[in-house]
């Protein structure tokens, strides 16, 4: 694979995700690969970090710059070539096999892949030419890390059948659900995959493929079009909320009854779990062997974790396809996650909780992408802009807005208006997202060109320097 993969004009980036039901050996070998990219990972940042502090070392006794041991390449490929010299020594058994035989050599190289792209960050962080948060140094990957790795080449392949994958190494694989959209695609040729990437995740091992797919970016002629413009509010009780600048509620999307129940069950387990004895005795405050019954409930509370996931998953795909099919612009609050969720965090506390769990990265980057798909278009307002504190009606600005509060009464005598809170967000949002339009339109229409990926327009009036930049990939 070339080093850097352009995407052809009118492809997208798509992944399709499996879970496998590997075979026991399947199963063995899975763990085999894992390991080993956990291995080559730590093995090459071992031999950075011994690299840094011998320069280091001699600096201190004042040798001159000229003279230091010369410092180590991180580049992907100096650091893969490095692991293949060092696994002669280091990935043998202690009879002196050669264990790294057993793996793909996709592994290794895809881990010095991360590696190389790890490092590159922290050095771009610490010289502040990267944006965001400070990244640290890597750090090793611990047995608990996830369990991941992937190919790029070699024979990746949904096969005919629809219910089985191929992967190098590991051979042919049954997966659970049909494979049928993907095979059908690759068959048809209008897709190919660049990536397969495997992991070990909530007691399943899942493959996700990362394709290039030829797509037409255009909404599916069945779909109806609910308005041109909205606003959309992510509410505190309801899901969204989706309004037109004229003040008009055209979508509101309820959280559903069954996933409410689910988590509610989930809660009920843990709590059960934590009365019966667990590993931890907070009486004599020691390690103790776990009771059966906890073991147990353990498995239940697994379940139902995956459960739950999944129904989130599937409904935050069902709400972000329905948004970008059924608008032409929508207009969204800036959702950077690190911003409100970690730090600050408490203006959106109170966010309805299926969607905060799901991570607003998650809906934005779902949103982001599939706006590119069906041809219609977001417009993010500034970070700051105070979409539930403006009045739809008089558009004075309140000092403050309790999470409580789920009606808008606005301060103004003169205007009274009295709306629902999210309602009312929205509305402004709409606004915001057809003045950006218009805006657009008048400076020579330069944007009815861009149908390109990047379709993304943030309004940023205080040109700021933090605005969150979303992978245009599809994961
Ligand atoms: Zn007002």
């Amino acid at each position: 694979m070339a080093a850097k993969f352009e995407v052809p004009q009118g492809w997208v980036l798509q992944a399709y995700q499996y879970a496998l039901d590997p075979t026991g050996p399947q199963t063995s070998m899975l763990e085999s690969h894992a390991g080993g990219a956990r291995f080559a990972y730590n093995t090459m940042l071992r031999a950075v970090k011994a690299n840094l502090g011998q320069r280091e070392a001699e600096k201190s006794y004042g040798i001159a710059s000229a003279d230091l041991t010369p410092s180590m390449s991180w580049s992907f490929q100096s650091l893969r070539n490095g692991f293949n010299r060092l696994k002669h020594q280091v990935a043998v058994r202690e009879d002196g096999t050669p264990w790294w035989e057993e793996n793909s050599k996709e592994a290794y190289a895809n881990a010095c892949k991360n590696l190389a792209a790890a490092l590159k960050n922290w050095d771009e962080s610490r010289r502040g030419t990267r944006k965001g948060q400070r990244v640290g140094f890597p750090s090793f990957k611990s047995k608990r890390s996830a369990r991941k790795f992937a190919f790029t080449t070699g024979t990746i392949r949904a096969e005919a059948n629809r219910h089985h994958v191929t992967l190098p190494k590991l051979g042919t694989m049954r997966v659970h659900e049909s494979t049928r959209k993907l095979a059908r695609r690759l068959e048809a040729g209008t897709a190919r995959i660049l990536k397969a990437t495997v992991r070990f995740e909530r007691g399943h091992w899942l493959v996700s493929f990362t394709c290039v797919v030829a797509r037409a970016a255009q909404r599916p002629a069945h779909v109806k079009r609910l308005a041109p413009v909205v606003g959309v509010d992510l509410g505190v009780k309801d899901l969204v909320v989706a309004a037109t600048p004229d003040g008009r509620e055209v979508l509101r999307v309820q959280a559903r009854k069954e996933f409410k129940r689910a988590s509610r069950k989930l809660r009920a387990l843990q709590r059960k779990a934590a009365r019966q004895a667990g590993p931890w005795d907070a009486v004599t405050e020691s390690r103790r062997e776990p009771s059966n019954a906890w073991l147990r409930t353990q498995q239940v509370i697994a379940k139902q974790q995956v459960r739950v996931a999944n129904q989130r998953r599937d409904r935050l795909h069902k709400l972000t396809t329905l948004l970008a099919q059924s608008f032409d612009v929508i207009g969204t609050e800036t959702l950077a996650v690190k911003n409100m969720m970690a730090s600050g965090g408490a203006r959106k506390k109170g966010l309805n909780r299926s969607i905060a769990d799901a991570g607003l990265g998650e809906f934005s980057r779902q949103l982001d992408y599939k706006t590119t798909w069906y041809r219609s278009k977001r417009v993010q307002a500034d970070r700051w802009y105070p979409s539930s504190k403006t009045c739809s009606g008089c558009g004075s600005v309140k000092a403050k807005l309790a999470l409580s509060e789920r009606v808008y009464v606005c301060d103004n005598a003169e205007c009274g208006l009295v709306i629902d809170r999210d309602l009312n967000a929205a509305i402004n949002l709409a606004r915001l997202a057809r003045a950006e339009q218009s805006a657009c339109f008048d400076s020579g229409g330069a944007d009815r060109k861009s149908t390109a990926p990047a379709a993304l327009v943030a309004v940023k009036p205080e040109s700021s320097n933090g605005s969150a930049s979303p992978k245009s990939e599809a994961a």
